[in-house]
């Protein structure tokens, strides 16, 4: 049986890193064929952690019909592979809230932590087997969890990600915040991408009484973006009509000052209502706000119900 380890869509650096390192500690406590994938096209930031650790890219699966899968990073269909209901899902590992989408038939393993990145879990579980992690699998995990908690800033930065980093560093022999700032701005290339694509490339689709979307994007200095905001919010309304959704936002988080300029489309009094801040033109500052799962999504899904 041929079991492959994967992330969600549109992969994030948690999800690939989380992925690979999970494929690599099932197979050395002998699980006959392995295989980490890939849900979607990488973004710049993770492959610059790839090509930093020397890894190569995980093998791209696009449907889950008839497939054994890992799933890592996620639990929710929306954010899961195309015919994830056809695929024999094996084993959950995620860091989100759990959506209730997966049923099985027989027990399965499902871990769900509260820790700043599936990374953390993942180098749990080698510490907990007593296996050694090999050089590039420890600088993915690292480069997952600096990724996820924005080099430990994050509300969602737990002690034990902080525990995680500072083994792997000194593991590793790197200055992990100057490493996590290089790698951040790799990742800042999706704003010179159309407004069509950076609207799409970090989405995530959450579905309760209504269907909304969260995007995030990070940038290096928010007011190079003035410019851009119209045909963003242009594109977002596109986009929102054509897959019904009740609330679009795009996430623009400054990496660097760790603020987030919110922009949105579509209902405006359950936007106001979540961040309990009036918007002014489709858009609502947010100091001190970098995480989508815990400072966004959370007020979002309990304005819609
Ligand atoms: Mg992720
Ligand atoms: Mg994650
Ligand atoms: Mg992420």
């Amino acid at each position: 049986m041929r079991l492959f380890v994967v992330g969600h869509i549109n992969p994030d650096t948690d999800s690939i890193a989380s992925a690979i390192a999970y494929a690599h500690l099932l197979k050395s406590l002998h699980h006959e064929s392995v295989i980490p994938a890939r849900a979607g096209k990488l973004n710049t930031e993770t492959l610059f952690v790839l090509k930093k650790f020397n890894v190569k890219t995980p093998r791209l699966i696009k449907d889950g019909t008839n497939k054994d899968l890992v799933l890592v990073d996620h639990n929710e269909f929306h954010q899961a592979i195309k015919d994830i209901k056809e695929a024999r899902i094996r084993e959950v590992i995620d860091h989100h809230r759990i959506s209730g989408d997966i049923k099985t038939i027989s027990p399965i393993p499902f871990e769900s932590e509260i820790r700043g990145a599936t990374s953390t879990i993942i180098f749990e579980r080698y510490l907990l087997y007593e296996k050694p992690i090999p050089k590039p699998i420890a600088g993915l995990l690292l480069s997952g969890i600096l990724s996820d908690t924005l080099i430990l800033r994050s509300p969602t930065t737990t002690r034990e990600d902080r525990k995680a980093v500072k083994y792997l560093s000194v593991m590793l022999g790197i200055d992990y915040k100057k490493y996590g700032f290089e790698m951040l701005k790799a990742g800042c290339d999706i704003i010179k991408h159309p407004a069509k694509k950076i609207i799409t490339s970090d989405m995530k689709i959450y579905e309760g009484k209504h269907k909304i979307a969260i995007s995030q994007v990070p940038i290096v200095d928010l007011t190079d973006t003035s410019a851009l905001k119209p045909k963003l919010l242009e594109e977002m309304q596109a986009y929102a009509k054509q897959h019904s959704l009740e609330i679009f936002c795009l996430m623009l988080t400054d990496i660097l000052k760790a603020n987030t300029e919110l922009l949105f489309v579509g209902n405006k009094a359950m936007v106001e209502k979540a961040f309990r801040k009036k918007s002014k033109d489709n858009y609502i500052y947010l100091p001190r706000v970098v995480s989508r799962k815990k400072q966004v999504q959370p007020k979002l899904l309990a304005v819609i119900g």
